[in-house]
């Protein structure tokens, strides 16, 4: 065995934090822990074993992996990490999605989200510590943005909730639906992708996007992708810019165009995240519009009552459930395919939208631009 090769991967896409002192194996598709752990294994099935261990049976020591021998199992822990990120917090909901409170190796923290639905749960996860594009809606956004998190940062969120619940694979859904814009860090989303695709498939994995347009085009040449999910939210140019600054860069039909592109799998749907404020964008010519933009494209529209929070502008409301039901018998009605959303956890401030950086200082743009 030879020391060549420990620190030559710390970049950060790689998945190594760069601020540990040894090297990250969180975060390398299998392909890439074999080659990083090449130098250091005299038998390749070593690699399989320790794959296994941190993905199947969520070890996080080496000493732990009493299938490799004492002395390996040493030089292991005296150069790689296997380190999860600390659970700051957990606070649990009264309908038991659960969310968790992690610090990184640098200070950063970040929000994660456990939902879970009878025999399936779903995890929530953050792309990155915070958010740049400032939705008018969303909590993350008014606390303003935070650095990009490495492929073994996002992977870990998910090994650390596995490692409180012990759920296996069985029934695991991971949504990139958390704090920051995963679009805006892909070469860590498609590490990160690339790993949970080699333990649940791409049908269990969503990525949601405010649409960054050539974000939209590297998704398109990945080798695997997730689901794809589109926060749409208005249906016209006017009001998602008012909504969403993003739209003024790149408009729907930049947006719409993009996604075209996308090479689709048998029977996948594009799904558009619509959320309903109320009299704002949830009026019957509302959903007229929303049916004719996504007419073209295999989609599915997953409505999403707004959930208040206190820093939003009181202006934008949840509308009355009547409301809600009516839009969506209409987008029905028209033939587009579409579910509402149910809100889970928001006692606990876990509910879409309401995931923050604590100890910032909020931006403040909220009073702003909304006229009824
Ligand atoms: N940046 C990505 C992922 C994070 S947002 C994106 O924009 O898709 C995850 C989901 O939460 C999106 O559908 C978003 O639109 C929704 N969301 C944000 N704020 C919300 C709020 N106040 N009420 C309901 N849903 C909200």
């Amino acid at each position: 065995m030879t020391n060549v090769g420990t620190r030559e991967t710390t970049k950060v896409v790689d998945g190594g934090s760069p601020l540990a002192g040894k090297m990250s194996l969180l975060g390398l598709p299998r392909a890439r822990l074999q080659q990083v752990l090449a130098p250091h294994v005299e038998r390749s099935f070593r690699v399989d074993q320790i794959y296994r261990a941190i993905y199947d049976r969520g070890i996080r020591r080496f000493d732990d992996v009493t299938t490799l021998p004492l002395a390996l199992r040493r030089h292991l822990s005296a150069h790689f990490s296997l380190e999860l990120p600390d659970v700051v917090k957990r606070h649990r909901s009264a309908d038991g999605t659960e969310k968790y409170l992690f610090r990184l190796a640098d200070g950063a923290t970040i929000e994660a989200v456990d939902i879970p639905e009878g025999d399936r749960r779903t995890l929530c996860v953050s792309s990155q510590a915070g958010c740049a594009l400032a939705c008018r809606f969303c909590v993350t956004g008014y606390w303003g943005a935070g650095r990009d998190l490495t492929a073994g940062e996002i992977v870990a969120q998910v090994l650390a909730i596995r490692a409180v619940e012990r759920p296996g694979t069985h029934g695991l859904n991971v949504v990139f639906m958390g704090m920051g814009e995963p679009l805006l860090n892909t070469e860590n989303l498609r590490l990160a992708t690339q790993i949970l695709l080699e333990q649940i498939s791409w049908r269990r994995v969503t990525l949601s996007t405010a649409g960054v347009v050539p974000g939209l085009r590297e998704l398109a040449a990945w080798e695997q992708r997730p689901r794809l999910a589109i926060s749409l939210h208005a249906p016209d140019d006017e009001r998602r810019s008012r909504l969403m600054p993003i739209n003024k860069k790149y408009p729907l039909a930049a947006l719409l165009g993009a996604l075209r592109q996308i090479p689709l799998r048998s029977k996948e749907r594009i799904t558009f995240e619509y959320i309903l404020i109320d009299r704002w964008n949830d009026g019957p010519d509302d959903a007229e519009l929303l049916h004719r933009l996504l007419q073209n494209l295999p989609s599915k529209v997953n409505l999403i009552p707004l959930n208040p929070d206190p820093v939003l502008d009181p202006k934008l409301r949840r509308p009355p459930d009547a409301r809600v039901e009516a839009f969506r018998k209409r987008l029905a009605e028209l033939g587009t395919r579409v579910t509402v959303r149910r809100q889970r956890g928001d006692d606990v401030s876990a509910a879409c939208g309401q995931l923050r950086v604590p100890g910032r200082d909020p931006r403040g743009f909220r009073r702003s631009n909304f006229s009824f």
